[in-house]
């Protein structure tokens, strides 16, 4: 009996668990959500970090804790939506971030790629949601797009505030500028496409204490799932990449991404 039960304790611990610190839950639907935390907590990922994007979301996002367990949401409008972060945004993302479960201001930062908003409400949205982070004391999770130097002039012209910079994409250098900074670098699925050797290279040189694994759910599919629809379990194929990249086991790496999560986010895990 007792030898059956430790049976059972040892082969849950020798699944990867692994934290999936950003998937965009409120883009699937609510049935559909159910269905892939089951299969997320089938493989080991008891913990998910939610981002907010914008108006459209936020209400969605905010309840999320709420309604599954394991699950903690950032609040705020990423740089597509910047142009959304009016004084009546403003009140309803302060007056949002008392629901329980809210850890971090995000996703925040520039996007000059697609400039779905202009670039000065950009620069306005991520200044004004890094100061609202320091006074609230919460961490950010940035999100940064071809604007790598006004991202990181916006930094160093703000508060100094704790977060991630979630699918990093700088590679070896960006690193270095990141750390230096003392935020946290989050690596994506991104990490297994053919051409993404800025990824790999940020992935091998990241600090033990400052690497976060992602999956960037519905987005970025790890191979060999690219193209379809991503989701939290997935997660366990990014950690296995990252864990091989740089050498480590699989469970070296977990632990160490736990405790960096636990520690950036103010959470106890399971
Ligand atoms: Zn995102």
């Amino acid at each position: 009996m007792t030898s059956g039960v430790r049976a059972c304790f040892v082969a849950a611990v020798d699944l990867p668990a692994v934290i999936d610190s950003h998937a965009h839950l409120a883009m699937f639907p609510p049935a559909e959500r159910l269905k892939l935390l089951a299969r997320a907590r089938d493989v080991g990922v008891h913990t998910v970090l939610a981002p907010a994007t914008g108006l459209e979301d936020l209400a969605v996002v905010a309840a999320l804790p709420q309604e599954h367990q394991g699950v903690f949401v950032a609040l705020g409008f990423h740089p597509h939506q910047a142009r959304e972060l009016d004084s009546a945004a403003k009140r309803e993302l302060e007056r949002a971030l008392a629901h329980p479960g809210v850890v971090a201001i995000g996703e925040i930062g520039l996007d000059f790629h697609y400039m779905h908003s202009p670039r000065e409400d950009q620069l306005a949205a991520f200044r004004w949601q890094l100061e609202l982070a320091a006074e609230r004391g919460l961490p950010v999770v940035l999100h940064h797009r071809q604007a790598w130097e006004p991202f990181l002039a916006v930094l160093d012209g703000a508060r100094p505030v704790r977060g991630v910079a979630h699918s990093f994409t700088e590679g070896e250098a960006g690193v270095r500028e990141v750390v230096a900074r003392g935020l946290l670098v989050g690596i994506s699925g991104m990490v297994t496409f053919p051409r993404a050797d800025n990824v790999r290279a940020a992935a091998r040189v990241v600090p033990a204490g400052a690497l976060l694994v992602e999956t960037d759910a519905p987005f970025l599919s790890p191979v060999p799932h690219r193209g379809k629809p991503n989701e939290p379990a997935r997660v366990t194929l990014v950690a296995q990449e990252i864990a091989r990249l740089r050498g480590e086991e699989l469970g070296e790496l977990e632990r160490a991404t736990d405790g960096a999560f636990a520690d950036l986010f103010g959470v106890a895990l399971p």
